[in-house]
């Protein structure tokens, strides 16, 4: 007998958020994950210029493109 069951799958309900890190060969837009900041990449990643943080959430666009999020990510930060 197997208990799989118990595992919690993460990104599995459907808010699938995909993470790349600084160096990944990437293509699309990215939004840094601590400070928000936008960025168009079709190669490397680079580190974040607002904060200098490595890690980047993907911006995905489709039928649930989060307008919100995004337009947040355009908006220049003071
Ligand atoms: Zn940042």
């Amino acid at each position: 007998m197997t208990r799989f069951a118990k595992e919690p799958t993460a990104a599995a309900d459907g808010d699938e958020v995909v993470f790349a890190a600084a160096g990944d060969h990437v293509k699309g837009e990215y939004r840094c994950s601590e400070c928000g900041y936008g960025i168009t990449v079709c190669r490397d990643l680079p580190k974040c210029p607002m904060c200098a943080c490595e890690v980047w959430e993907a911006v995905t666009w489709g039928p649930f493109a989060r307008a919100l999020a995004s337009s947040q990510g355009s908006r220049p930060k003071y």
